[in-house]
């Protein structure tokens, strides 16, 4: 099956008790047994819901894994693969972080005996001065949050091939449909489902999709006996929205590489950051992993203060300054002062992520309008 046909199809059965096409939402807490312990594969929710295993096996087919196991948001994705580790183990992040995904790591796990380092990965071979014997888990975000740098998935799995270490891959920005972590090599592959699966802003989801049998079972043990599960109504959301994901990515790639084009010829406007520009430092990876550049657009200003930033993202009409990202509609932000005022400036500032940092999560609407919008913004 093709992905355009799995987004529709894949682990959807018409319902056995009334063929209903669409998978109905089973708000029910537990299911009737025959006679004590003889049921038809269903005991109790927060182990079994058949809208949340209609969404685990579509989930499964989009990433080319073995396995999907849902999770109430993006995070409890992670925290349930955080739990696979054990007091003493490592794990080496890129330094480009999801704030969320520093902070469980830093300021929970951390208290458990798991230790983290962060380390930049544009250097894929790299990697293997890090690795210790204690090392279990690479942890990676590609393209990166805000800055849109691009990690070489294939290449970091490629050095690590030899050895007992789980690569997990956060595939959030660029969804299922632009990158397949699983076929370049990673084991473990995290979605906030939140943002693009979801795609419409009306549902806060997390999922977890694996290579094999092992970590499969290993984490519908933890996601039972933890009970992290998203309810059936939310599994049924991200379900309606993954029916158009394609539709929706290839529109918002489409409107985010015009806009990208737009801001370059705008005099107010000092770097333009968007792996699909041929000068951008990992294009060239970017056109290997992923089969297009994405929805998301950043840039700065020559002004470079906050008063200047403020002052755009207060005039936009359709851009609707909001964290978050990936659904139909427009949204801006300023990652200085929203997403990443926790890291101090000079930090930021290495990294390129200046006071007047603009991030863009570009929706659906027409790119005209769109343009229109940040053209009168920028005055
Ligand atoms: C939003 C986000 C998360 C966290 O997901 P929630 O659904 O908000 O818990 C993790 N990783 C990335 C890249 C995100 O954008």
């Amino acid at each position: 099956m093709k992905f355009n046909t799995k987004v529709i199809h894949a682990g959807i059965e018409p319902d056995p008790a009334t063929g209903a096409i669409m998978t109905p939402i089973y708000q029910t807490s537990t299911y009737v047994q025959d006679s004590p312990g003889e049921h038809k594969g269903f005991a109790y929710a927060r182990s079994q819901n058949p809208t949340r295993s209609a969404l685990e096996k579509n989930l499964s087919a989009l990433e080319n894994g073995y396995d999907a196991i849902c999770f109430g948001s993006g995070l409890a994705a992670m925290d349930a693969i955080l739990k696979l580790l054990s007091p003493g183990d490592e794990v080496i992040s890129t330094n480009d972080l999801y704030g969320g995904s520093y902070r469980l790591m830093t300021q929970v796990f951390s208290k458990y005996g798991i230790n983290f380092s962060f380390v930049g990965l544009e250097d894929a071979e790299s990697i293997r001065d890090h690795i210790t014997e204690k090392t279990k888990m690479i942890w990676l975000e590609t393209p990166t949050n805000p800055m849109l740098n691009i990690i070489d998935i294939s290449a970091v799995c490629t050095s690590v091939k030899d050895l007992d270490i789980n690569v997990v891959v956060d595939n959030t920005f660029a969804s299922p449909y632009l990158q397949s972590p699983i076929d370049l090599g990673a084991h473990i592959v995290l979605h906030s489902a939140t943002k693009y699966l979801g795609g419409h802003s009306d549902v806060v989801h997390g999922a977890v999709i694996v290579d094999r049998k092992e970590l499969a079972d290993q984490l519908h043990f933890i996601q039972n006996a933890v009970g992290a599960v998203p309810g059936p109504q939310d599994c049924f959301l991200v379900l309606r929205g993954i029916k158009t994901l394609h539709l929706r990515v290839q529109r918002a790639c489409e409107n985010a590489r015009k806009i990208a084009e737009f801001l370059l010829t705008n005099d107010k406007v000092a770097n333009v950051y968007y792996p699909g520009f041929v000068d951008h430092p990992n294009h060239e990876i970017a056109s290997r992993q992923m089969r297009d550049f994405g929805g998301m657009v950043s840039f700065d200003l020559k002004e470079d203060t906050i008063e200047m930033a403020n002052k755009i993202l207060s005039k936009t009409h359709y851009f609707s300054l909001a964290e978050s990202l990936g659904g139909v509609e427009s949204l801006i932000g300023h990652p200085a002062t929203m997403t990443h005022s926790s890291i101090p400036h000079a930090e930021r500032v290495k990294i390129g992520l200046t006071d007047s940092l603009i991030r863009l999560s570009v929706g659906v609407e027409d790119v005209e309008d769109l343009i229109l919008d940040l053209k009168t913004a920028l005055g």
